[in-house]
């Protein structure tokens, strides 16, 4: 199956978790791929289960990495048709808890970050008349949770700055989307797990049944099938959907 016929594609944190899952479908599918991250370790694992894939180092908080990093990605397999906003970070805290460092962290990883990367491709796919943004939010993007309001905000954020773009790109053959997982089976899910557990004496599968509860489907979503919405997201047939904020969640939201 061929349906993304050797469009480059880079994805951001793409590593690990649904990052990877993502990379690894775009890739069967016959996407050029380049997976960006921090840790050479981790990006040559997942370089062994991805062969043909590329990968370059990039800290998404650092506008000089990412500025060589997609410089780089530009020389080694040409334009970049598909981005994919995928890496993110959250923490946890009370309202009353988070202070404005905390505040700056989530928007620095998971708003700004959006920004700098999509702003680093749009010219060249504007020019093409072809291109795909597709930002990897949150179900906390559309809605509350507690003890995650600065996380909640850089994602609401990055959803508006997806749905900006969007009505800028429309005519120019561009589109612009968000895929909101809900809690997903990865690193980040597990990380909190043990962290609520740890803090609060509960068990870790009295915390899970928590998470899992919100989800009507009682269960977590696993990576791929994030990465399904987002291969469809990326191909011809989705040229119509735009400035849509999708949910991946069991019909959490609606
Ligand atoms: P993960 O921790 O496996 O993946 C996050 C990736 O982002 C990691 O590879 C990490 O190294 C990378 N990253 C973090 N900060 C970075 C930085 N400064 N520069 C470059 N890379 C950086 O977790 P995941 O669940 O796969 O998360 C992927 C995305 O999905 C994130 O944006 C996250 O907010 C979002 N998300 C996750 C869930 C969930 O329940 N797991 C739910 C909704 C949304």
């Amino acid at each position: 199956m061929s349906h993304l016929e050797g469009r480059h594609a880079v994805i951001t944190g793409g590593a690990s978790g649904i990052g990877a899952a993502v990379a690894t479908a775009l890739a069967d599918a016959g996407g050029r791929v380049t997976v960006m991250g921090r840790d050479p370790v981790r990006l040559e694992r997942f370089l062994a289960t991805c062969p043909g894939a590329r990968s370059i180092i990039c800290d998404v908080t650092d506008e000089g990495s990412i500025g060589q990093a997609f410089a780089q990605a530009r020389i080694e397999l040409g334009p970049v048709d598909i981005l994919v906003n995928n890496a993110g970070a959250v923490e946890s805290a009370s309202f009353q808890g988070t202070d404005v460092d905390m505040l700056d962290r989530m928007l620095a990883v998971n708003t700004r970050a959006v920004l700098v990367c999509t702003n680093a491709v749009l010219p060249a796919m504007i020019e093409a008349g072809w291109g795909r943004i597709i930002t990897v939010a949150s179900t906390a993007g559309l809605k509350g949770y507690p003890y995650i309001a600065a996380y909640a905000a850089a994602k609401h954020a990055a959803i508006g700055l997806m749905r900006a773009l969007a009505m800028e790109v429309a005519a120019k053959g561009v589109t612009a989307n968000a895929v909101c997982p809900g809690y997903t089976d990865t690193e980040m899910v597990s990380q909190a797990l043990d962290d609520v557990t740890a803090r609060t004496g509960k068990t870790r599968e009295e915390v899970l049944a928590r998470y899992v509860a919100g989800n009507p489907q009682g269960r977590l979503v696993e990576p791929e099938e994030v990465a399904d919405t987002v291969l469809w997201l990326a191909g011809d047939g989705a040229s119509a959907i735009n400035g849509q904020a999708i949910a991946i969640a069991g019909g959490e939201v609606g």
